[in-house]
């Protein structure tokens, strides 16, 4: 590297990582660049060399992308989460639908091309859960609201862009009864103090509100005066419970949660179902986006009378129940007891009477299954980010399967999962980009295997 800290130089901006950085090329040397768009003519700042890259800071815009828009929130430099809040909304879909297709092909050697990419109107206010860390700054005050970029400094804001806007006030709330009454905050360090984290999570089409604060220890002081703050705040509240986390850990939810005040759950309608979600299930987080992901999904299942779906990471059963109506029997598989019991629960609220769910490891689960003999016609595979073991691959293809409809959050590791998935007679026939996390990286991908021998 002939680059060196503090070099002041004329970049242009060429491409995108996928951690959202920009890229551009001095003199063949990689420089990043946060918040740079790709087309941006720059003078930047060098504030770090290492061996193959450095990293750049804007000092000046010389020549602004074509794509280039003014970020409409006060923290998204300092914050990191909207690494698209500098870019225009349709060359961000492009940039995504086209990173899919890209990783598929590279990494997975799949040659399909995306289908158009999906998504919805809003690009604000659509997460219907809020993770916020509570902490206090250098002066001792209570602070409320993100990790800033790369640290585990916590930045004060309430009123995220891309929270559902119910959750401010909420916030503002909790901090209140901090602030008023003998509570402690939690230090990372010491592994002192009591509140961690507020936890938030919003039925869209119900309006219910549930609210859990994640504490080092198993009990607050002054419970009903939390209580009565938060129920005057918002009447829609209607579940408001402890999480217990006192391990020394980043892992923000413990395993063991408290009702405080009011129901164990709340419900959500989604594909004209409804669902009961407990705190320590997943639920996605973006609901009008995951309607069209499940209908994608349910598409590329094809599923007709008489066929029998494995839907495997089911979490509260609601890709498997939401295509219930088109199959002979589903059987879902999860590792997280509460969000089993929640399937269930669900199949029941909704007179589903063709389901069941279990509760195991998805490895463990596919060889069960797999020695009982049972044969699905499609098997739905919605794993987390770090995608299916080889076990499961190997167990679900070992089922012979006519079609898998994999859902993925990484595009990455399911390409890589899809070239395995080739080895074992899997060909991809179609796939769809959808933007469940508009303004940040992450994009979701469902994609349609289809058996090539019979
Ligand atoms: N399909 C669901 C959940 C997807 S998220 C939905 O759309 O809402 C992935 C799910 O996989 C989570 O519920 C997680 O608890 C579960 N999971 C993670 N590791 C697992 C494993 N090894 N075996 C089974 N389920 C697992």
């Amino acid at each position: 590297m002939t680059l060196k800290k503090n070099d002041d130089i004329r970049l242009e901006i060429t491409t995108l990582t996928n951690q959202g950085s920009g890229l551009g090329r001095y003199n063949e040397e990689v420089v990043f660049v946060d918040s740079a768009v790709p087309g941006d003519v720059l003078e930047a700042h060098i504030i770090k060399v290492s061996k193959n890259y450095a990293i750049g800071k804007i000092n000046k815009i010389i020549k602004p992308s074509k794509d280039r828009i003014v970020s409409d929130c006060d923290v998204s430099t300092r914050c990191g989460g909207c690494a698209y809040r500098y870019m225009s909304y349709e060359a961000e879909l492009s940039e995504k639908k086209k990173y899919v297709g890209d990783v598929l092909q590279r990494i997975g050697g799949v040659d399909t091309k995306p289908e158009e990419i999906l998504h919805i109107e809003n690009q604000n206010g659509y997460r219907n859960k809020a993770l916020i860390p509570v902490g206090l700054d250098e002066k001792g005050n209570v602070v409320t609201g993100f990790y800033s970029r790369k640290t585990h400094r916590i930045i004060d804001c309430d009123d995220c862009r891309l929270q559902m806007e119910e959750f401010s006030p909420i916030i503002r709330a909790v901090k209140r009864y901090i602030l008023e009454n003998p509570v402690t905050i939690y230090d990372e360090k010491t592994h002192k103090g009591l509140i961690r984290h507020i936890y938030l999570r919003r039925g869209r089409n119900t309006g219910e509100i549930m609210v859990c604060l994640v504490v080092n220890g198993d009990n607050i002081p002054r419970k009903q005066t939390l209580i009565d703050i938060l129920t005057e705040t918002d009447s829609n509240i209607k579940s408001i419970v402890l999480n217990v986390n006192r391990e020394k850990t980043n892992v923000v939810l413990g395993d063991r949660t408290i009702t405080l005040w009011g129901s164990d759950t709340i419900k959500d309608i989604l594909c004209g179902l409804r669902f009961r979600i407990s705190p320590l299930s997943f639920y996605q987080v973006n609901p009008e986006g995951t309607e069209l992901l499940y209908k994608r999904a349910k598409d590329y299942a094809e599923l007709k009378d008489g066929e029998v779906l494995l839907d495997m990471y089911c979490g509260a059963g609601t890709i498997g129940l939401s295509m219930a109506d088109k199959a002979k029997e589903i059987v879902g598989v999860e590792i997280i007891p509460e969000a089993i019991e929640n399937a269930k629960e669900n199949a029941e609220l909704n007179g589903i009477k063709n389901a069941r769910f279990i509760c195991d490891d998805a490895s463990g689960a596919a060889k069960t299954l797999l020695s009982e003999g049972i044969k699905p016609d499609v098997v739905v595979l919605d794993p987390p980010r770090k995608g299916c073991s080889r076990d499961v691959i190997d167990a679900v293809a070992k089922m012979n399967p006519k079609r898998i409809v994999y859902v993925s959050c990484d595009a990455a590791s399911l390409a890589r999962d899809c070239a395995i998935f080739r080895e074992a007679g899997y060909e991809a026939e179609k796939v769809t980009a959808v933007d469940m996390f508009p303004r940040t990286v992450h994009v979701e991908s469902v994609i349609k295997l289809i058996r090539n021998t019979q």
